[in-house]
Parts: structure tokens; sequence; C-alpha cells
């Protein structure tokens, strides 16, 4: 008791970006194709330009190719969709992937909806979602923090199948995908939300606990069944004065707390966040190897 298996996110996201980076070589040297990524920014919150920042700083780490544009914040949707249509039809591009969210007065759904389905690198097209939830079928693409998650469990050898499994969250990007992912693998599979009501009575059940709520510390360790997995999304900044910056970033799962009682944490940050970005890079080079009928 005592000591949890801490899930290195960074350093297996660090072997899947050499992996790749080889992959893109060998792609290069073999068929001239170089994997493209572009990214549509529109407006200027903080947080979305350093997502696309480290986006494109982690594509040239690997040697794909990235595409930019930002539009101002009171762009007309028309606008955001011709960008949509530009890259569809860039034989250049393979993925593209439009920053959320988007200014209040465009609908999100239309312009998801513009994105080539063979393109959609995010995995957020409503076909790849619903495909993605049933049965038979394939999406072509998977939405990357989930799609981390559950590369990390695969690779630190933790069985799903079978397994009782608690999201906590339920949005469309990460909690609603999670869910639907950990059912594909064979977990029986419980929700959480913000009208569920005693939800440690719902994750004491649970096997593996994947947390994107977006509440800091929330989960305390008496949540927590002994011997659980621990997979940790939350990216929450909360003040503390010793930090250089005035605050540090928390997880949803209260670390301190849930190390001593679970056999598996992901740590925040080195987590999660770092298997979403090679996750996009591996969609990437996916796409470009779909487009071009390389194996
Ligand atoms: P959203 O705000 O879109 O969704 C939060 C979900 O949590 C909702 O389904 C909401 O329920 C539920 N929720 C909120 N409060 C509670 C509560 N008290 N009890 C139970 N459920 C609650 O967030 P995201 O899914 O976009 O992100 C979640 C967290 O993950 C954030 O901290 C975000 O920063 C982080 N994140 C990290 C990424 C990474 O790469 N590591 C990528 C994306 C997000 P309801 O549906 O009822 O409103």
């Amino acid at each position: 008791e005592g000591a949890a298996i801490v899930i290195d996110g960074k350093a297996v996201a660090k072997n899947i970006r050499d992996e790749i980076t080889i992959e893109v070589s060998r792609m290069k040297e073999s068929i001239g194709v170089i994997p493209g990524l572009a990214v549509i920014l529109v407006g200027d919150r903080k947080d979305s330009a350093t997502y696309v920042r480290n986006k494109k700083k982690a594509c040239d780490s690997v040697g794909i190719k990235s595409f930019e544009v930002c539009l101002p914040e009171d762009s007309s949707e028309e606008e955001v969709l011709k960008s949509v249509s530009g890259f569809n039809d860039d034989p250049s591009v393979h993925g593209i992937l439009v920053q959320l969210p988007l200014p209040s007065h465009m609908d999100e759904q239309n312009i998801l909806n513009a994105v080539s389905i063979e393109k959609d690198v995010d995995g957020f097209h409503p076909l790849n979602i619903g495909r993605l939830a049933m049965r038979g079928r394939e999406p072509l693409f998977v939405p990357c923090t989930p799609k981390g998650c559950i590369e990390l469990l695969h690779r630190y050898n933790i069985e799903i199948k079978g397994k009782r499994a608690v999201v906590i969250g339920r949005s469309n990007i990460v909690g609603m995908p999670a869910a639907l992912l950990l059912q594909r693998e064979d977990a029986t599979v419980s929700i959480i939300h913000s009208r569920t009501k005693n939800p440690e009575e719902i994750t004491r059940e649970a096997d593996i606990i994947i947390a994107a709520v977006g509440q800091p510390n929330m989960v305390r360790g008496s949540w927590i069944k002994p011997g659980a997995v621990i997979i940790d999304v939350g990216i929450n900044p909360v003040e503390d004065s010793s930090a250089a910056r005035g605050y540090r970033l928390v997880g949803d799962i209260c670390y301190e707390e849930a190390s001593k009682v679970a056999s598996a944490i992901t740590p925040v940050p080195g987590g999660v966040g770092p298997m979403t970005i090679a996750m996009l890079l591996s969609n990437t080079l996916t796409s470009a190897k779909r487009i071009h009928n390389f194996q």
C-alpha cells in the first residue's frame, strides 16, 4: 500500500513521437510525401493560442508539416468555412483541426461538419463520433485525449476487458468519447456528471477511473477502491504563491490521497497532457498513410 505506479505519460508520449518520426521519414523517402496538419484558430484566447503553438512545435519535432490560419474574433462563420474547405481541397494537408472553443456567434456544429471526415484528425466530425458509438463500425479517427488515455492503459498492460470503469465528465471532446472507447474495449462503463447524486458511491465500484471534470482535486482518496487505476485528464490552475507564475496545475483527482490507494495513477502535469498531442501527431500520420495508401 502507499505506492501506486506512476503512469509516465511524458515518457510514453516521447516513445510515440520517436516512432512517428521514423515513420514520417520512411514515408518521405519512399513516396516523397510529408504528412501535413492544418490548424485553424479563431479569436485571441490565450489558452487556445498556447495550445496551437504547442501543436506546431510538436509537428516540427517529428517532421510533420504544419499550416496555420489565424482569423480575428469577429470573423464570420463563412470565413472559417472557407478556410476549412481550402484545406479540404489541399493535397498537402492530411489533417485539419479547428481549435475549440469557437467565438459564440459561430455554429460549432456547422463548422465541424464541414471538415472532410478523411482529414478529421480531432475525431469530432459527427460521422466519426457516430461510428465510434456503433457496434461493428469503425471511425476513421478517434478524439485525441480519450485515445491517449486508452493508449496509456495499453502501454502499461492494464486490462480493460471485463472491468468496471467510471468516467467522470461527459463532454463531447473528452468524457463521452472516453466512455465509448472503454465500452468498445469491453469494460462496463458508468458515467458521472454534474447531476449525479453521491458520485463517490459509484467511483468506489470502479477498477478504472477516468476523470475529465475541471474541478481541482474533486476525487478524494476515500472515493477510490484500493488497487484501482486512475487516469486524470483534468488540468486546473490553482493559486500558489510559492510558484513562479503564482499558480500551479492540479488534476481532478487529489493525487496525494489517491496515490496511496490506487495501484496506478497519472500525474498532472506529465500524464494525459503529453499524450493528447502525441495522438494528434499519430492521427495525422495515419491519415497521410491512408490517403496515399502507404503501409
Ligand atoms: P467540460 O467543462 O466541457 O466538461 C466537464 C464535465 O464535467 C461535464 O460533463 C460536467 O457535467 C462534469 N462536471 C462538472 N462539474 C462536476 C461535478 N461537480 N461533479 C460531476 N461532474 C461534473 O470540460 P472538458 O471535458 O473539456 O475538460 C475537462 C477537464 O479536462 C478540464 O480540466 C480540462 O482542462 C481538461 N482537459 C485536458 C486535456 C488534456 O490534454 N489533458 C484535453 C481537454 C481537456 P455536465 O455535463 O452535467 O455539465
